[in-house]
């Protein structure tokens, strides 16, 4: 599980993220939603711990991974799984390459095992042997998921990450990513500016506006029950 306490985030003179709770159960997704430059990214950056914490706490299982300028533990210790919307894959590494990478810790043929598996449920078990250069970009991202996702990390940090994908491929790759996610059990934060998006994904989505969570609810929560004009609207393209 995660859990961020009255965070508070400020590059330069500019405050973008003013005060955020937000806690997350494992297996739960939660989508933090919102318009452009609200502080987003920042957030999710933050719970990565690419972002040095300011201000506030952020725990993984209970347990505090930093503290107001320290990093009690580096991006890579964390057990998180990153994913952004045009994740780079390794060129020179075939797309089971990619996917094993992350998991040197386990015997050779279960990480094979594993890595198959994930891409499997992704789509992409006609692509191992193949290099990313001969992938469409739709593919290319299911194997970023796979990427991130082959470590079973106790949370999983995406950001846009189907943003960049045809309107045609985006449900199925929704759909078997949400797939994937339920069946690892992961903390998952997802970043979308998309309301349908966060509908069709999300356990909970988190409204944010201006650096602050405005509301958070179930998707028909903040549909049927909006605290604010700002949901209604922000609703209101969706059908
Ligand atoms: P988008 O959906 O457009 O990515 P966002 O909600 O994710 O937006 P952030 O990327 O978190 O928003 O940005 C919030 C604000 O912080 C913006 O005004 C942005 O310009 C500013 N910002 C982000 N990163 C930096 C940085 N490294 N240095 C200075 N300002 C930054």
């Amino acid at each position: 599980a995660l859990s961020l306490d009255k965070v508070h985030h400020t590059f330069a003179a500019n405050q973008v993220v003013k005060g955020v709770s937000l806690d997350i159960a494992p297996g739960e997704v939660v989508c933090l939603l919102g318009p452009s430059g609200c502080g987003k990214t920042t957030l999710l950056r933050i719970a990565a711990g690419l972002e040095i914490l300011q201000q506030g706490s952020v725990s993984l299982e209970g347990q505090a991974i930093a503290a107001p300028g320290q990093r009690h533990l580096p991006p890579e210790k964390r057990n998180v799984g990153l994913a952004f919307q045009d994740s780079a894959l390794f060129p020179h590494l075939s797309v089971l390459e990619n996917v094993t990478f992350g998991l040197k810790q386990m015997p050779a043929r279960q990480r094979r095992e594993r890595a198959v598996e994930l891409l499997a449920q992704l789509g992409m078990a006609d692509y191992i042997d193949t290099y990313p250069h001969m992938l469409s970009g739709g593919q290319q991202q299911r194997v970023a998921l796979a990427r991130a996702l082959a470590p079973t990390p106790k949370l999983m940090l995406l950001d846009e990450p189907f943003s960049s994908l045809d309107a045609r491929l985006r449900d199925r790759i929704r759909d078997d990513t949400l797939h994937v996610l339920k069946k690892l059990g992961s903390a998952t934060l997802l970043v979308t500016h998309d309301p349908e998006e966060a509908m069709f994904m999300a356990d909970r989505i988190a409204l944010m506006r201006d650096g602050r969570i405005i509301q958070t609810g179930t998707p028909r929560e903040l549909y049927c029950t909006p605290v604010d004009p700002f949901v209604v609207t922000f609703f209101g393209e969706v059908n």
